[in-house]
């Protein structure tokens, strides 16, 4: 394939904005070569300035459930948007997507809109903090908030000393309140929180991992995680940013049947427009400004556009009972056709995979945490990302990264796909 012109995009990028990307792993940096730029894009489909057509595994990180340019959200925003694009004013749109969201969501009364999962997670942090009257946070390596300062840590010499910044700018201050466990071993929550008795406020953990491939829980660990945090009156905290209106209508709450304290939202419940949201139960949202305490703000939170688009895209997710059966299917179906590529032209791999989401990782054994995940080889990575994008399948540039399948994906689009690991897989 030929990207004459979106390198010569990206050179004029360059000058002007940092790296040419404004988010990071937009740039390829894992990968190597040039990012690609979209022109437009319609159901399954990318279509690059270069005029190239690209069956799309990454769909806006995911809020593209339902495949790009999906009709009724298109409608809802071009409606919209010819009565005024913002009023800092309440709105009658806003009630309506908060009362689908809590009918949709288990465990939930009420639900606080924001502009970005990391404006979310942020804001539950806070919340669970004013709660508790505690200041520490326990979160689990490889897992991710957005990026505001006290998620952006890393262990230091052992798991149960205090984390370091892993970023210049978030200050040791910030980073002696996060502490860092591994996901799936609950005997280290368990020694965190003995050795920083009646300080933790919370426990926050992507209930499907995402962000270091997809790993999914163990069994019996969120159940632990639920049994430590009434033990220890400490708040459970999901970030469903990723899994919420994914997994299921309730996200991973209802998929595991887990009751959290505080969820977090982001991706789908914007429907491709830049959307947050946290929500709990009312005696721990009416802590929340300007009822209770605790503050949070903000100018264009509740975007009429924004709030319009994530009520179309709720809305059609709440009227199509088969939706998440269908997702799962197609991607079991992927899951199937990948390793059989894979496993006869003998590349070692591991594919984990839960509803809609899954990952390929380039190494035969288990991964199930951020360890195990940083294991896969990432030479042999980047040959299958250039390889794919060759084909014609759009993966994200980072083995750290999961697929998120899109329900505008035919099952031709599948085999496709699966045609092209296939004759990756040759070369690999
Ligand atoms: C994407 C993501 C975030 C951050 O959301 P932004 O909208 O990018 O700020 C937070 N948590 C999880 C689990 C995510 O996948």
């Amino acid at each position: 394939m030929i990207y004459k012109r979106s390198s010569a995009l990206f050179a004029e990028a360059e000058k002007v904005i940092p790296g040419g990307v404004n988010s990071p792993v937009r740039a390829f940096k894992g990968v190597g070569g040039t990012p690609i730029f979209v022109k437009e894009a319609k159901g399954a489909y990318l279509f690059d300035e270069d005029g190239n057509r690209l069956i799309d595994y990454i769909n806006s990180w995911g809020p593209m459930i339902l495949g790009h340019a999906f009709g009724p959200v298109v409608d809802a925003v071009v409606d919209k948007a010819k009565k005024g694009t913002s009023f800092g004013m309440p709105t009658e749109i806003e009630t309506k997507i908060a009362e689908l969201a809590v009918s949709m969501v288990p465990n939930i009364d009420k639900i606080r809109f924001v502009n970005s999962g990391t404006e979310a997670c942020m804001s539950a942090i806070r919340l669970a903090r004013g709660f508790t009257g505690k200041d520490k946070i326990i979160k689990f390596a490889g897992c991710y908030h957005g990026h505001s300062d006290s998620f952006l840590i890393q262990a230091g010499s052992g798991a149960s000393t205090f984390g370091t910044p892993n970023s210049p700018g978030v200050t040791q201050g910030t980073a002696k309140d996060t502490l860092l466990a591994n996901y799936n071993d609950i005997d280290n929550v368990k020694a965190l929180i003995e050795s920083n008795k009646n300080e933790i406020a919370c426990i926050i953990i992507e209930p499907v991992a995402g962000n270091m491939g997809c790993i999914p829980p163990r069994q019996n660990f969120l159940e632990s995680l639920r049994a430590l945090c009434d033990e220890h009156n400490i708040l459970l905290v999901f970030d469903e940013v990723m899994t919420g209106f994914r997994l299921a209508k309730g996200g991973a709450q209802e998929l595991y049947g887990i009751d959290a304290d505080i969820v977090c939202f982001g991706k789908v419940i914007g429907g491709g427009l830049p959307v947050g949201a946290f929500a709990a139960r009312n005696e721990i949202m009416d802590y929340l400004a300007p009822v209770g305490p605790v503050y949070q703000a903000g100018t264009l939170s509740g975007n009429p556009l924004a709030m319009a688009a994530g009520l179309a895209m709720l809305n059609a997710l709440d009227n199509d009972a088969e939706v998440f059966d269908r997702l799962a299917q197609k991607t079991a179906y992927l899951h199937k056709g990948i390793s059989k590529a894979l496993q006869e032209n003998a590349v070692k791999n591991t594919i984990n995979r839960v509803g809609s989401m899954i990952s390929v990782h380039f190494d035969e054994n288990p991964v199930f945490d951020f360890h195990t995940a940083a294991k896969g080889n990432n030479d042999t990575f980047k040959s299958f990302f250039h390889g794919m994008l060759n084909e014609g399948v759009y993966i994200a540039p980072s083995a750290f990264e999961t697929w998120f399948i899109t329900d505008a994906l035919s099952y031709e689009d599948l085999d496709f796909t699966i045609n092209a690991v296939n004759e990756v897989a040759k070369r690999l």
